[in-house]
Parts: structure tokens; sequence; C-alpha cells
């Protein structure tokens, strides 16, 4: 195992442990999940009992941008390679009682094999790291040494996930944390109940995606079908935070209503044949940093994700955990020079 630790393989830790890389240091990423991914997750339908089953659905980040000089490139390569595609510029507006309008905007992209196959697609590319999944971190503390992830000593260590999931990790009784969970302090984080409903055929107007304001019930309806390209009658709609907040402990509760706002707000009469839910408790920050990640150089514990670089989004949360890297490898690179020097000094 590598002296420098990734916790977390969203798209943060993944763009972090890619940064270390191209600098030359080995990167050992673990994550508590099956797959990597984090909130860019996808599922396959399996047993729906539908035609739509092997349909590959986006039950987290619907969309992405990509604005900043420095993850435009990288996506276009990946439109070139066929992992991602640009999707629309283009959603509809929508109330509780319908449709009002269209909306405008940059492109939004999404990925051809659903939207976790761009993480697992970096990752691939990572030339020096260990990947270790299914691997929950339970505890980051340290000695008079330095740092020690679950015990184990670490040189450097990245955590790259929501930052309520970040402090419950960190040892509140030591000093030397004072500033990282100063850091992780007081942000407070959307809920998200996302259903996803799978029908007949698409009785709907035809549509991408669709904001829908005011509504007590749901925020946002996505077609899938359009998102993957294949016109599948699968629509993923996310519930608004503060009736996903009652739902958390019971999501499935949910669904009722759920179904019956898109109904109303699409004008359909048509129920799904199949439908599921996926919880997300830490969906969204409400506000977030303008820093680009936090690093404490002398313990070297970063912090990176959509808590950070303006988020709450895919595009900064790449930002962040790619800022880390290169941060976390300026370090390394100074410790080794310093390292070098007093050797020199002492012969
Ligand atoms: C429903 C929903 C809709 C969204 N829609 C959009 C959108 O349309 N556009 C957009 O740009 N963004 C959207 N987002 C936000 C976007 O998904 C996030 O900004 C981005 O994916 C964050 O990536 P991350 O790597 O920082 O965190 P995450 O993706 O949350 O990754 C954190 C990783 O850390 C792991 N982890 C956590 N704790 C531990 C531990 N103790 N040990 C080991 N591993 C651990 C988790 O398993 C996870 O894989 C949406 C998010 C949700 C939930």
């Amino acid at each position: 195992m590598s002296t420098v630790i990734v916790v977390g393989g969203g798209i943060s830790g993944v763009a972090c442990a890619g940064a270390l890389n191209a600098r030359g240091h080995a990167v050992t990423l673990l994550d508590k999940g099956r797959v990597l991914g984090g909130r860019m997750a996808s599922r396959t339908v399996r047993d729906s009992g539908t035609p739509s089953d092997g349909h590959v659905v986006d039950i987290g980040a619907s969309y992405f941008t990509a604005q900043h000089e420095a993850f435009q490139p990288l996506i276009e390569e990946m439109v070139g390679e066929g992992v991602v595609r640009p999707w629309t510029d283009t959603f509809h507006v929508a109330s509780s009682g319908g449709i009002d309008g269209v909306k405008t905007g940059p492109i939004r992209y999404t990925a051809t094999n659903g939207i976790r196959s761009i993480v697992e697609h970096l990752a691939r590319q990572l030339t020096d790291t260990e990947i270790i999944s299914a691997h929950g971190v339970a505890s980051v503390s340290c000695d008079d040494d330095g740092l020690l992830i679950d015990g184990a000593r670490a040189e450097a260590a990245a955590l790259c996930m929501p930052s309520p999931q970040a402090r419950a990790l960190i040892d509140p009784s030591a000093p030397q944390f004072t500033d990282a969970l100063f850091a992780t302090h007081e942000l407070v984080w959307e809920p998200v109940i996302a259903v996803t409903a799978i029908y007949d055929s698409p009785t709907w107007r035809e549509f991408d995606g669709m904001f829908v304001n005011d509504d007590p019930v749901i925020t946002w309806i996505a077609n899938d079908g359009s998102r993957r390209g294949t016109g599948a009658p699968v629509l993923v709609a996310h519930v608004q935070p503060v009736l996903a907040a009652r739902h958390l402990e019971r999501p499935a509760d949910v669904l009722p209503a759920a179904l019956g706002a898109i109904q109303r707000v699409l004008g359909i009469d048509e129920t799904p044949t199949w439908a599921t839910v996926q919880r997300w408790t830490y969906a969204k920050p409400m506000s977030a940093s303008t820093e680009p990640f936090f690093l404490d150089e002398t313990i070297g514990l970063g912090l990176a994700g959509d808590a950070w670089a303006g988020g709450p989004r895919v595009e900064t949360a790449w930002l962040s955990g790619h800022l880390l890297g290169h941060a976390l490898a300026d370090r390394r690179e100074r410790s080794a020079n310093d390292v070098r020097v007093t050797g020199r000094t002492s012969l």
C-alpha cells in the first residue's frame, strides 16, 4: 500500500489520484462502495419485466457542464473516445400545473454508457494507483509521527467526499485536526430521493430534462431515454429536498406522491410498469467554499469534493480533486528536496 491515501472513488478522488500519478507519485485509493463513481451513479435495470431490462439509468448526477479550461479538454477527449456525449443545451421548465416553456443554457454532457462510466474510464487511466473497493475507512487519527488511516501510517491523505462524511472520520480530540474540522463545519447538505420510473411507451411530449419550479413534490425530471440516446421510456424524477428529508428512513414511501407529480407535470394518464428509488442523504451542499480545496500542509490531510471550488457540480468536484492532487504532489516534492538539502548539509 502506498503512503499517499485517497479516500473516496467519486470523480474528485479519481481526479486527485490522477494528478498525483501524473507527477510521479503512487497512490492507494480506497472506496467503501462495490463500484467507483460515488454520486455519479448509474444502475442497469434488471428483472423489471419490461423491455427496458438492460437499460443503464443515471440515478445520481443528471448531467454535467464542462466550462472550466482545465476540464473542457478532458471532456472533449472523452467525447472523441465515445465515452461522453453532448446531450442538450435546452431544458423545459414546468410548474405544478404543467409545462411553461424552455430554457437554453450551456451544453450539458452525459455518458453513452451511464454517467458512472466516466469515473471508471478515468480510473482505468490511472498509471500508479492501487484501487481497493468495498473498503470503508473508519478513522483518520494522528500520533507524534503524523497521520494514521485506520491505525496505519500515511504520509498524506485526501478525503474526497461530502464534508459530513469526511468530518465523521476525523478524530475530534486531536488538536492537529482543528483546522480540518473547522473546514468541514456548518455546511448544510440537501438530500434527494431519485425516482426511476419505466413506462410501456413514451406518451409524453418530447423533452430532454425538465426543471419543475414551486412544486411540493418534485424539482426535476430527466428523460433517461433521451439522455442515453435510445428513446427508452424511462424517466428519473428528483424529490424536493424537504420532502426527501422526511422520507430518508423509508424512501419508497414517497413513490406514490412522486409518480403522481410526474403525471400531473407531464399531463399524462399512464402509470409506470416498474419504479424504484435511490436515496442520497448528502446530495448537494447548499453552499460551497470558493477555495479549491483544503490542505493542512503540516499534518498532510486534504479535503476535496463539491463542497469546494464553488460546487456543487461534477465539474467543480473534478477541479477540486485535481488541484488537491497537485498540492499534495508539491508538498511531497518540497519535503523530498528538504531531505536532500539536509543530507548534503550534514556531510
Ligand atoms: C441526485 C443528484 C443529482 C445531481 N445532479 C447533478 C447535475 O445535474 N450536475 C452536476 O454537475 N452535479 C450534480 N450532482 C452533484 C454531483 O454528483 C457531485 O458534485 C459529484 O459527483 C461529487 O463527486 P465527489 O467525488 O466529490 O463525491 P462523491 O461522488 O460523493 O464520492 C465520494 C466517494 O467517497 C466514498 N466514501 C465515502 N465515505 C467513505 C469512507 N468512509 N471510506 C471509503 N470511501 C468512502 C463514497 O463511496 C463515494 O464513492 C448531483 C448529485 C446528486 C446526488
